[in-house]
């Protein structure tokens, strides 16, 4: 039997707004426990939530940025659950009509491109947080998170593979970032992932039942728990056994999911709208300033990185992974004449091998964009060759200057004397007979032997271009 995997994401992403989504208290993260739950969040009785409209705002940005409609009116619903770290007993929610219904995102899986559809995107309040260390045998709890403001972004159950989920939850990540509504910092849990997970026989038109996996902090623990899951349910069903829809975890030290309660339905939870929040509703004025101030996006950038330069969709997608890469690229070309290509390579392969090696981001780079031009500049007047380039490219990493100073301070410049070369390649043809004859006898490879022995004698600086030709000449004579 083959199966089909299917996979629907609902990702939770923290707005970065300075206060909470119904009270002033601050979002801050790091703070003591408690120092910023104030009487809304600790549900005091006779306190009453008054809505944030920076968190509007930013989720009204979301829906334009992935082409969603923004409902003109929604509603905030009270979600009934009991649970220590929710002091109300409920969660604000939105329910049957959310602010951003539709839109869809578009990715890069491998070379190809894949778009999710969206159901719904909506905003809610965070619940607090149990602590199980330090009490002596108890649970403590803080408060600091709860009413922390989160969008709550569903898809379609469009995916098939843990690749598409990741690609997906990749790219969701660039663009909150992007447009500004989310810091994206997963470890401090402002982006987190539930996976609703099923598997079917191919072919077949029906969704299998599903399970949900809960609060996936890191996209290689959202793969893994993908993974797990869809090869535990196709056991299952093989040994004939019925796979129950429940909600379960990850845990990524035994690299499995467990279990841990039966899945509740949407009735479970009493939803109603809340008596104290009005409506929300949205004038045709706000949504178009808010559209006016929303960036180029990255899909469409994307797109104009392939037509434009002629970049391949990896390349273009890689450049615009974020804000910073793609204003470093375009900073770049802006001071390059053409050298397109030439650019995205040198920040793909070796500026973010670079920042790899030194853990850091490219904001924190070494070298600017400004500079790396300079040396991409001295290759396109052919000063210096690709491979001294790199030597170049060191060198001014360890903060020794502009790639100017630095070819002439070490004597790097580019052989491109002819005669000079002529008189280095007659030494090199002379001393390796047998490459000659190989290469007239027909090996291909013996060429390249010579190139190599060439640039030897160049010490890396002779033109390689200009040592294939007079190689080539002389070969043939
Ligand atoms: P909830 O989890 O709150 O009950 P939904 O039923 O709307 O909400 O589904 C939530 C997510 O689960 C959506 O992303 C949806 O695409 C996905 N989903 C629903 N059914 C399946 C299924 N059979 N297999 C995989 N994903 C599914
Ligand atoms: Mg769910």
């Amino acid at each position: 039997m083959q199966w089909e995997t299917v996979i629907g994401l609902e990702t939770h992403a923290q707005l970065s707004t300075v206060s909470k989504i119904f009270s002033g208290a601050a979002t801050r993260f790091g703070a003591a426990p408690n120092a910023q739950a104030c009487a809304v969040d600790i549900a005091l009785p006779g306190v009453l939530p008054v809505l944030n409209r920076a968190a509007v705002e930013k989720a009204i940005r979301f829906g334009l940025a992935v082409g969603a409609d923004i409902s003109r009116r929604s509603v905030f619903a009270r979600k009934n659950y009991f649970y220590p770290d929710l002091p109300k007993g409920y969660q604000i929610s939105q329910y049957e009509l959310p602010v951003v219904v539709g839109g869809s995102v578009s990715m890069v899986v491998g070379d190809a491109e894949k778009t999710v559809h969206l159901t719904r995107a909506h905003l809610e309040e965070d619940a607090g947080k149990s602590l199980h260390e330090d009490f002596h045998g108890m649970s403590g709890i803080d408060l600091n998170r709860a009413g922390t403001p989160l969008l709550e972004i569903v898809t379609e159950p469009d995916m098939r593979s843990a690749e598409e989920a990741v690609a997906y939850a990749k790219t969701l990540h660039a663009l909150v970032r992007w447009i500004g509504i989310c810091d994206g910092s997963m470890q401090e849990g402002s982006f987190r992932c539930d996976a609703n997970v099923s598997v079917r026989p191919k072919g077949s038109q029906t969704l299998g039942t599903r399970s949900e996996i809960k609060n996936l902090n890191s996209f290689r623990f959202l793969e893994e728990a993908i993974n797990y899951e869809v090869r535990r349910q196709i056991e299952l069903l093989e040994d004939g056994g019925t796979v129950v829809q429940e909600t379960r975890l990850y845990d990524p030290e035994r690299k499995e999911t467990r279990s841990m309660r039966s899945k509740e339905d949407a009735h479970d939870y009493r939803y109603f709208p809340d008596p104290d929040l009005l409506p929300l509703e949205l004038s045709e004025s706000w949504l178009e300033t808010v559209r006016a101030s929303l960036p180029e996006l990255p899909q469409a950038k994307r797109g104009r990185y392939m037509r434009e330069f002629e970049l391949s969709a990896y390349d273009a997608a890689v450049l615009t992974s974020s804000r910073e890469v793609a204003d470093y690229y375009e900073d770049m070309i802006r001071t390059l004449k053409g050298g397109y290509k030439l650019a995205s390579s040198w920040i793909t392969v070796e500026l973010f091998g670079a920042l790899k090696r030194a853990g850091l981001e490219i904001s924190q780079s070494p070298v600017g964009s400004r500079q790396l031009a300079g040396l991409l500049l001295q290759i396109q007047t052919n000063v210096i060759n690709g491979k001294t380039a790199k030597d170049v490219f060191e060198a001014m990493w360890n903060g020794e200057g502009e790639a100017e100073a630095i070819i002439a301070a070490k004597g790097l410049k580019q052989i491109s004397d002819t005669g000079e070369l002529e008189s280095v390649i007659d030494g090199v043809l002379a001393a390796n007979p047998k490459s000659v004859e190989e290469y007239r006898a027909g090996k291909e490879k013996a060429f390249n032997a010579l190139v190599g022995q060439a640039m030897k004698a160049t010490r890396g600086k002779g033109n390689p271009a200009q040592i294939n030709e007079i190689l080539k000449k002389k070969l043939a004579s």
